[in-house]
């Protein structure tokens, strides 16, 4: 079905029920409907129309949800930015995806970077939210969040437009007919496994099918019962698909975060009871690394999903110790909406597995000589998938979208196998990427940001593993004759170039760098390496 038909059942059906908690300040789900239409109506006088592609730079705050469906009432198309990324990365989505409008927050860290791209790009305006109006009157909360120095002043003129503004406009808003097979809703940028960024197209159907499938594999839960703390991103498309439209679909209230602080999120817990946390394994890392002491209490928390990265064992037996829930792995990719497999909430989970295929999906297991060729289970290759969850291709990209498919399967880049009981394993990574808490980062970036340096003569980057992130960047590099600089030195350097998540961990500098037959560095030959550490 087209998302705001999933969106305004909800709303009809749980009308008096909380929708929405932002530090407190709370929506029900019929308030949240009036929000999207008034939205939708100043969004639609802006000139959205079906196929207009406006893009998301937010944090998780209400406005994230309540553009999200006005957008998409109009037959739009959401683009989701990722605010961490530095103004390059952001004005390249914006020009490949044709973004001419930006939804955005009032924050310095955010705000500035898009104003800077007005002009430069194909940008045409930029609708300011304010985060001051988002809180609740008087708690003091934008104080300790946002310290009002952190809050950016937009500029007043004709490309900006207020969010506030948006929602003032009269007359009457015009839902567009929606084709969920055919129609984009989203636009979800990814490296893929070449690791050059390209928009996933999600259709209304690929979406709406997702939730459904996961509504299919959990049946335990109470509709119009659970509450589900949101910190994972939603303009990450786990976050958009198993938090944000799952939870809607069930009629649950979400508690949303707009960043992650380890005590701040055990204080909400413990004050507002959720009974759902869908994360990365990071994020139940640092929760169960610092609950110790019995200040907090974990207990109302039922149901946890983990995916995006390996969940190891032991941070999901110690969760579900500490909290008493159920903490279950599941497998996904940005271009199966995500999620393809899961493991069972019951006795038949297996550690180690990502779970079985979600209903109506199919994995094929081909051969890595031979993509043409599908294994046999217990046989390892590559992962290809089927379903009603798989992108339509990606945008303006025949070529990648050509690549990605074989005989009509998606290709994943992941090696698995599956066993004989239908439960799928995954064993390891073709691409290159190095995931960090849920984000891929790619070594190329960080290598080029490197060369930029002018001591630097060669830079290789490979992941290594982090309790915390799960892996993090290491980065290798040669020195130019008779240069001279230190590993510190070149971080600080790299600040400018990188953004946050993509800054190595260590850098090495050595006096040369292993290579392939054909002279390439090889990264293959440094992880070896360090692995023997
Ligand atoms: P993205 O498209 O950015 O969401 O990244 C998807 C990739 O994350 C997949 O292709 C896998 O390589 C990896 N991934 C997802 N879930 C898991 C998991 N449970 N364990 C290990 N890797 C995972």
């Amino acid at each position: 079905m087209a998302l705001p038909r999933l969106f305004d059942t909800a709303v009809a059906r749980f009308a008096d029920r909380p929708a929405i908690d932002f530090f407190g300040r709370k929506f029900t789900y019929a308030e949240l409907g009036r929000q999207v239409d008034r939205a939708a109506l100043g969004l639609q006088k802006l000139g959205v129309r079906h196929g207009t592609r406006v893009g998301l730079c937010l944090p998780n705050t209400p406005y994230s949800v309540i553009a999200y469906f006005a957008i998409l009432k109009l037959g739009g198309i959401v683009v989701n930015f990722n605010p961490l990324y530095v103004e390059r990365e952001i004005a390249q989505q914006i020009d490949d995806s044709g973004t001419t409008i930006m939804v955005t927050l009032d924050v310095k860290k955010i705000y500035p970077k898009i104003a800077s791209l007005l002009g430069g790009t194909c940008l045409e305006r930029i609708v300011v939210c304010s985060m001051r109006a988002a809180l609740p009157f008087g708690k003091g909360i934008l104080f300790r969040l946002f310290k009002s120095a952190e809050l950016a002043k937009p500029r007043e003129d004709s490309r900006h437009v207020r969010f506030s503004a948006l929602r003032a406009a009269r007359g009457t808003m015009e839902p567009a007919d929606i084709d969920p097979a055919a129609d984009i809703a989203v636009l979800q940028y990814t490296g893929g496994t070449t690791g050059i960024p390209k928009g996933a197209m999600l259709t209304h159907a690929n979406l709406s099918a997702n939730v459904a499938q996961i509504g299919r594999h959990v049946p335990i839960l109470t509709a119009g019962r659970e509450r589900a703390l949101l910190i994972l991103p939603l303009f990450h498309v786990f976050g958009m698909t198993a938090g944000m439209n799952f939870c809607i679909s069930i009629g649950a209230e979400i508690i949303l975060l707009p960043s992650f602080d380890v005590h701040q999120a055990l204080a909400i817990i413990t004050q507002k009871h959720p009974t759902l946390l869908p994360g990365v394994p990071s994020l139940f890392a640092a929760l169960t690394a610092r609950v110790g002491d019995g200040k907090y209490d974990l207990s109302s928390i039922n149901y946890c999903i983990s995916g995006g990265a390996p969940l190891p064992l032991e941070v999901r037996t110690r969760f579900e110790a500490l909290s008493g829930c159920k903490l279950v792995e599941g497998y996904g990719l940005t271009e199966a909406s995500p999620v393809v497999s899961a493991n069972p909430l019951d006795a038949a989970y297996k550690n180690t597995s990502v779970g079985f295929p979600l209903p109506g999906t199919v994995i094929e297991i081909r051969s890595l000589d031979d993509p043409r060729r599908v294994l046999a289970a217990g046989e390892k290759g590559e992962i290809c998938l089927r379903g009603p969850q798989i992108m339509a291709g990606y945008w303006k990209n025949a070529k990648e979208t050509e690549a990605v498919f074989i005989d009509g399967a998606l290709r994943t880049g992941d090696v698995g196998y599956i066993d004989e009981g239908g439960y799928l394993y995954l064993v390891d990574r073709i691409k290159d990427l190095i995931l960090c808490g849920g984000f891929n980062v790619y070594p190329r970036v960080i290598e080029e940001a490197l060369h930029q340096h002018p001591a630097v003569a060669e830079a290789a980057v490979i992941g290594i593993p982090d309790a915390y992130r799960g892996q993090a960047p290491k980065a290798f590099v040669t020195l130019r004759p008779g240069a001279q600089t230190t590993p510190s030195a070149l971080l600080h350097f790299l600040r400018d170039y990188l953004s946050r998540i993509e800054m190595p961990k260590a850098i090495e500098i050595r006096a040369s760098l292993p290579k392939t037959a054909i002279g390439k560095v090889s990264r293959k030959e440094l992880a070896a390496e360090e692995s023997h550490h």
